[in-house]
């Protein structure tokens, strides 16, 4: 059986797509998971896909900004043996771009440049009045509704259910797939919009799964490895 290394070596332009499993390892908890929603259920009697709501946003800002603060920010979180693996990568010429469904920036953190965020960044904040952007910093310290000098309030660049996807964003994902002749999926066991979709436009070689648990695509693999994603691809790629 070849290796993770092996397929490394032979592809010349990879395109990596990851989940919530790329950033537990740095210790960002997963909203999505079981103990995610039980937790959600037990402080605010709402499943996280409530919470995180255009509509619960803007009729129950408040909560959705203690919510939001407590369990998506993560500022003393940094990259794993994944992210720093991805940067090189990126850095010797093999990897064209890192899409993912995390909002964390810390690909970027760890030197990754051409990161494809489909769900936004928690890094990115906007008034909604008059545009004027805000680092993550500004909403982790401040209490009750963020606001800005203008008085509007500051809205996370994430994107929230019932909101779409940025076209551009979601266009240059599909671009970057099809064009791979090696496609990486990691940290995500592919049931979330719009990872499963988006793994149907690679039409390359080497379609290859790392994830601990089992995935709906795991039969159509050429590589399949059920493991932890920062010990795979940093052995591979040797940092
Ligand atoms: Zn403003």
């Amino acid at each position: 059986m070849k290796t993770l290394k092996e397929v490394l070596d032979n592809s010349r332009r990879i395109a990596f797509l990851g989940g919530a499993g790329v950033s537990t390892e740095s210790g960002v908890p997963d909203f999505r998971s079981s103990n995610g929603i039980y937790k959600a259920r037990q402080s605010y009697g709402y499943p996280p896909e409530v919470l995180l709501s255009r509509s619960f946003f803007d009729s129950n800002t408040e909560v959705f900004f203690d919510y939001y603060r407590k369990n998506l920010l993560c500022p003393e979180a940094k990259p794993n043996r994944a992210h720093t693996a991805l940067a090189k990568l990126e850095q010797q010429g093999k990897l064209s771009a890192v899409i993912t469904q995390n909002i964390d920036g810390l690909h970027q953190a760890a030197g990754s440049r051409n990161v494809l965020e489909l769900h936004g960044s928690v890094h990115r904040n906007y008034c909604m009045r008059c545009g004027r952007f805000y680092p993550m910093e500004t909403v982790l310290n401040s209490t009750g509704v963020p606001r800005c000098e203008c008085g509007g309030i500051i809205k996370p660049d994430v994107v929230l259910y019932e909101e779409g996807l940025d076209t551009r964003t979601l266009q240059s994902a599909v671009t970057e797939i099809a064009r791979a002749d090696t496609l990486i999926v990691g940290g995500t066991s592919l049931v979330v919009y719009p990872a499963a979709g988006l793994v149907d436009y690679f039409g390359g070689r080497e379609l290859v799964l790392i994830n601990l648990s089992t995935t709906s695509r795991d039969s159509e693999a050429t590589l399949c490895l059920h493991e932890k994603i920062g010990e795979a691809l940093g052995e591979a790629v040797g940092c």
